[in-house]
């Protein structure tokens, strides 16, 4: 099997997860039937939100599921603002964080091009943290007129955890809906929605052992949502469809799974990606770490390097030619590397924001897998800067 560093990207499904999502996809019924099969399924999906909602400091009835992690930054910002912006027609804005997923970036754009909705991003710092002085300067001028402000949990390129509860804190203070993009710090941090004071919350079972295709938003009962999806009045009737039950209960197991390894894994990946940071630079002169230096403020098991002279694709290609899967920090875009925005957000010029290594761990994770990399790395990087040819604007600096 490839050594897999790519766990931010998609982590393994857990052997118990595959059994209680095949032991449920075994049984027939729609939890809206009316009977016996019915009102089993409905049994199994009111078990697993009741389960997904212990595991995160949630009620059950604030647990709305998705497809995933996009469906639900799509529904927490879209379904906000048109509820917001319809009840109080002066709060029209948008204010994000620079460093968002593309769910919530994209949502945020969608929203100011096609229905008026003014955009702001919020900076980062140059290890990747939202600038919260910026963010309070901002809603000390515009605070009246945002309908929704989100700032994910944590990122998934550089792994830096947001200084959320500030961001709690502004929000309050001007009335603004609080959204929070968690998908990449479930199961990896403590994560409790009623503790974070945050009026909407995402996540994505196939980033913590559940199977692709199956999300959640957290949403309380007071927080303002239109439907996105139009149907049979599901989910509260925000999110009209039929659920997959048996994907409802496997992330109900993932998450819990998750939570209650949480701590463990902490330290045990805590240890492992300490070795790549001490390690990866001295293996690779040139491998600068990126993103927080302080373990306290990034995700445990994640890492992103930049490594000078180098293009990431050429990198993740000779890698894989190894048997190993890992990302750049960069989006990848109809198959061309992108230049990495977070990087950019955080200062970086377009030569290192093409030059992210993302190794990120997960649960089946070893010491194996980091010894691997280590001993692989080194000429991989040798071969990538043979082949090197810096970005235009570079070369124009140059010469
Ligand atoms: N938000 C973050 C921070 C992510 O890392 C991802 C996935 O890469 C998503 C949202 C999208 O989640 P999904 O793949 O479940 O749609």
């Amino acid at each position: 099997m490839n050594t897999y560093l790519d766990h931010a990207a998609t982590t393994p499904v857990r052997p118990e997860v595959a059994e209680t999502f095949a032991r449920v996809a075994a049984q027939v019924g729609n939890p809206s039937s009316l009977h016996a099969d019915g009102r089993r399924a409905r049994r199994t999906l009111e078990e697993a939100r009741e389960q997904l909602a212990a595991a995160l400091g949630a009620e059950p009835a604030e647990v709305i599921f998705t497809s995933g992690g996009t469906e639900a930054d799509n529904l927490a910002l879209t379904g906000t603002w048109f509820k917001v912006s319809a009840d109080e027609p002066r709060r029209r804005d948008v204010v994000i964080s620079a460093v968002e997923h593309p769910a919530v970036l994209d949502t945020a754009h969608a929203l100011g091009d096609r229905h008026g909705a003014g955009a702001h991003l919020v900076p980062v710092d140059a290890r990747g943290r939202l600038q919260v002085e910026s963010l309070e300067k901002h809603l000390e001028q515009r605070g009246q007129q945002v309908a929704v402000l989100s700032v994910m949990w944590a990122n998934n390129e550089t792994g830096a955890i947001q200084p959320l509860s500030d961001v709690v804190g502004l929000a309050r203070r001007h009335g603004i809906v609080v959204h929070t993009d968690a998908v990449q710090a479930v199961g990896r941090i403590p994560v409790d929605f009623a503790a974070a004071g945050v009026d909407a919350l995402s996540l994505s079972g196939h980033k913590l052992g559940a199977p692709v295709g199956i999300g959640a938003l957290l949403a309380g009962r007071e927080t303002p949502l239109t439907p996105v999806l139009h149907g049979g009045g599901q989910e509260r009737a925000v999110r009209s469809g039929t659920i997959p039950v048996a994907a409802a209960a496997a992330l109900a197991h993932a998450v819990d799974l998750a939570v209650a390894d949480q701590q463990a894994e902490h330290v045990r990946l805590r240890e492992l990606a300490g070795l790549l940071i001490e390690k990866v630079p001295q293996a690779v002169p040139g491998a600068v770490l990126q993103g927080p230096t302080d373990d306290g403020d990034r995700l445990p098991g994640h890492v992103l390097f930049t490594i000078a002279g180098t293009d990431a694709e050429a990198v993740l290609f000779g890698l894989d030619m190894a048997g190993i899967s890992a990302a750049s920090g960069a989006a990848c875009q109809a198959g061309v590397n992108q230049p990495s925005y977070v990087l950019q957000a955080m200062g970086a010029d377009e030569a290192v924001a093409r030059s992210g290594l993302r190794l990120t761990l997960g649960h089946t994770s070893t010491r194996d897998d980091v010894e691997t990399l280590l001993r692989v790395l080194p000429e991989v990087v040798q071969r990538a800067r043979a082949a090197y040819s810096p970005p235009r604007a570079a070369q124009v600096e140059v010469s």
